[in-house]
């Protein structure tokens, strides 16, 4: 994961993100105000709970974003790991003797 990613979730696990209800409490900013709502911004809000941004499917927005990330990730590795198909397949019988068949559907044991 790339450093910013990670110095990101570590911060807004301890709250230690510059909403505006931290830079009021850390002397930056007179009011905690969100600019979209029009109510207090913490971090939570930022990242939850603003109707405004819920309105504005911004939520989905930062949430598809995520899934396509994923899925190109998945999608690299995917292609890098290709591992070659075995050419048969094993059954085991009732009985518990393995048998091989090729992939070609002509049949071995
Ligand atoms: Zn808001």
């Amino acid at each position: 994961m790339a450093p910013l990613r990670i110095s990101f979730l570590i911060r807004s696990v301890y709250n230690l993100l510059p909403s505006n209800a931290n830079l009021v409490r850390w002397g930056k900013k007179d009011h905690p105000t969100c600019p979209l709502c029009h109510g207090r911004q913490t971090t939570e809000h930022v990242l939850s709970s603003c109707k405004v941004a819920l309105s504005q499917e911004r939520y989905t927005w930062r949430h598809n974003r995520v899934l396509q990330e994923l899925a190109s990730v998945i999608s690299t590795a995917k292609g890098q790991f290709n591992p070659p198909l075995p050419s048969f397949t094993i059954f085991t019988t009732e009985g518990g003797a393995k048998k091989w068949r090729r992939r070609s559907n002509t049949a071995s044991t």
